[in-house]
This record gives structure tokens, sequence and C-alpha cells, in this order.
């Protein structure tokens, strides 16, 4: 069984330079798809090649609304195309809430219409949770950073011992680097280029946790993204000089696709 994780958008909230808010699919020919994190510019990007009708979870790290928002004209789509499969919903506490609150906003009723159930369930900081994708059995695990309002970075395990991580926004903490421990693939949120303020992660505190001593520990390959629309450029040169001697270390871009078991990655051309 072969997975893949697709970068549906790798900007940041106020980003308008196409780049589209961070979101992860993970996707396989056989299987139902599952969506990490739905941002206000995302279903846009999912509804171009239809890849929206594969969805059967979606999971949120924390409910911002460059991570979320993007829920109600999803799951209005879903109405006005008679969807009657389930779907799996999961996150922080209060994410029910939440999606209800923001439906009722954009779409008063909504929320009595679907002709679908939503499975909610919560996500709680080192309480693994197990999620059937298909016939696949996919284990979550959660862990705090320290961002504005409650965040998990999460690792999803997935058969055949392939594994991969988003991040979410916030610092990485201790708790974070023992989950994303040995993980096959880790997008991780690099806010800054430096520590600035304690709410976003930067490469340099990045750099010290996952290399040196602690690279034995570290993911497989850490993949940046939601960079600093101010910081996009700098990053960019630092990252190409650490990349040279640290292969492991990677840039996020729209369409890359990341094959789970293997080495190969690429630029989708479906842009
Ligand atoms: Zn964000
Ligand atoms: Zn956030």
């Amino acid at each position: 069984m072969s997975f893949q994780v697709r970068v549906l958008g790798c900007g940041e909230a106020f980003d308008g330079s196409g780049l589209g808010n961070t979101s992860f699919l993970l996707e396989s020919k056989r299987h139902p798809s599952l969506l990490v994190d739905c941002g206000y510019q995302v279903p846009e990007r999912l509804w171009r090649n239809n890849r929206h009708q594969k969805l059967d979870a979606v999971c949120f790290t924390h409910l911002h609304g460059d991570h979320a928002l993007g829920i109600v004209p999803l799951l209005t789509r879903f109405w006005e195309e008679k969807r009657t499969r389930s779907l799996d919903m999961i996150g922080p506490r209060g994410t029910e809430k939440w999606i209800s609150s923001a439906l009722q906003l954009g779409y008063p009723g909504m929320l009595k219409k679907l002709p679908f159930d939503l499975h909610f369930r919560v996500l709680e900081a080192n309480r693994p949770l197990e999620l059937q994708l298909g016939t696949s059995e996919i284990r979550m695990q959660g862990a705090r950073t320290t961002h504005s309002v409650l965040n998990h970075a999460i690792r999803f395990e997935l058969p055949q011992g392939r594994s991969f991580s988003v991040s979410g926004d916030g610092q990485i903490t201790s708790d974070v680097c023992r989950l994303v421990s040995g993980v096959d693939l880790h997008f991780q949120e690099c806010f800054w280029r430096k520590p600035r303020a304690p709410s976003h992660a930067d490469l340099v505190t990045l750099r010290a946790a996952w290399q040196g001593e602690w690279g034995a520990t570290a993911p497989r390959s850490i993949v940046l993204t939601h960079v600093s629309r101010y910081e996009r450029a700098g990053l960019t040169r630092d990252w190409a000089k650490l990349t040279k001697v640290d292969p492991r270390w990677k840039l996020a871009e729209p369409d890359q696709v990341y094959r789970l078991g293997g080495a190969s990655r690429k630029n989708s051309s479906n842009r």
C-alpha cells in the first residue's frame, strides 16, 4: 500500500503570493484521503481536481482561521453535491463547537441540512487515537506546541511502519521533539529565521533541536512550511545553505508530493 502526502499549501495566514494556507493531504490510490488543516484558501485547491470527493477525514492542528475556516465552504459544497458518506473530524477540544458556530455564521441552518454524519473526535496530547481510513488503520498522537491557542503537532503512524507528522503552528517543545523522533517525514512551521516571538518556531531553534547531539532522534526529513512573508527570501537563502550540508532539510512548495516509504519526491504538474 503506497501512501503519499501532498502539500496543498505552504503559506502563512495572510500571504498573497499564491502559496495557500499550509495544509496537507494524505492520499493513496485505493484509500480515501485525510486532510490535515483546512484554512480559508484550501477548499479551492481541493475542488480544482475534485480531490475533496475522496476525503473521509479532516484533522485540525488548531482552530485559527488559516487552519480551519475553510471547513465552512468545504462542508457546504458537500451539501450541494449531496454527499452521503460520513466524515471524521478530529481536532483539539472545542472543535465541534467551533465548527458548528463557524458554519452557522457562514450558512445559517447548514449543519442540520447536511445529508451526512460528522463524527467529531477530540485529540488530546499524549493520548493516541486510532482512525480507520478505508481498510487501513492509522494511529494519531499529538503533542502541544507553544502557540497563542491550543495547537497540537500530530504524528500519523501508517501501515508498514510508515509515518509522517505535522507541526501546526507554534514553537517546538521537548514533547514535540519526542513525538516526531525518527518520523519519516515532518512538516514544520518555521515562521522566523531567528527566535522572535514565543508563539512561532524559527530556524535557529529548529537546527539546535535537530542537529548535533539531537541528530539521532531527529525526523528523517524536515520540510519547512508556513514561513512569514517578510522572512521568506532570507529564510530560503538560509535553507539553501543548510540543505547543501544536510539534505534532510527541505522547503515546502505547493503541489509537492512526498511518497512515504521511498525517497522520491516530485512536483505535480496539476497546479
Ligand atoms: Zn497558521
Ligand atoms: Zn495559528
